[in-house]
């Protein structure tokens, strides 16, 4: 176990400043990730919010998809907020034709799933694995995880509205992914999960 685990943040488009100040803030190293020789010596990954397509493309043309997967099957824990989540989903609907994810969560995202009037929103979500206050969620042009598989735990739905009983947080082992942005709200303890996840795991 590291007290001081090193944690990449993927440098190719989004929000990483933002991770990695919330990543230090629970007492982990961070570094960016931007080519394949970038993953070796780092214990996770957090993959930003942003716009997936963006780095799907740039991920493609850096040749990252491929060392990125090797990663994940190889068992690196890894993080995705909001574009993130959708790099890390095992299917998207709504994908562009050409998007590529590096998967290995067993779930099927929607992209841009709340529509145009609720493009972007903030709620309190109740995230019992996180304790009982509730949790500030910002959610920018989002995604929806529509399906889970059987490995997969779900940390949080939203719990009013129309879109109640949506899933917007979940885990499978060392993956963990929320639609939401943790990292704009000086709330860390998604971030300090995910930092538990990796001194676990090494
Ligand atoms: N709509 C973006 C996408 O499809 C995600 C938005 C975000 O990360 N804030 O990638």
């Amino acid at each position: 176990m590291t007290a001081s685990p090193l944690i990449g943040v993927l440098a190719l488009q989004g929000d990483v400043t933002e991770h990695e100040l919330a990543l230090q803030a629970v007492g982990a190293r961070t570094a960016r990730v931007r080519a394949a020789a970038d993953l070796s010596g780092i214990a996770g990954l957090v993959i930003p919010g942003g716009e997936s397509t963006t780095m799907s493309n740039l991920a493609i043309r850096m040749e990252l998809f491929e060392p990125l997967r090797a990663a994940s099957l190889a068992g690196m824990p890894m993080y995705g907020s909001c574009a993130g989540m959708i790099m890390l989903a095992d299917q998207v609907t709504d994908a562009r034709p050409d998007q590529q994810t590096i998967g290995g969560l067993d779930v099927i995202v929607r992209r841009n799933a709340f529509g145009r009037q609720v493009d972007s929103f903030e709620i309190d979500l109740d995230i019992p694995t996180l304790g009982e206050s509730p949790f500030r969620a910002v959610f920018i042009r989002a995604p929806l995880v529509e399906s889970t598989g059987p490995g997969v735990e779900v940390l949080a739905t939203l719990q009013r509205g129309t879109a109640a009983g949506t899933i917007v947080a979940v885990r499978q082992g060392v993956r963990l992914a929320t639609s939401f942005h943790p990292e704009l709200t000086g709330d860390t303890r998604i971030h300090d999960l995910f930092v538990q996840i990796v001194r676990r795991h090494t």
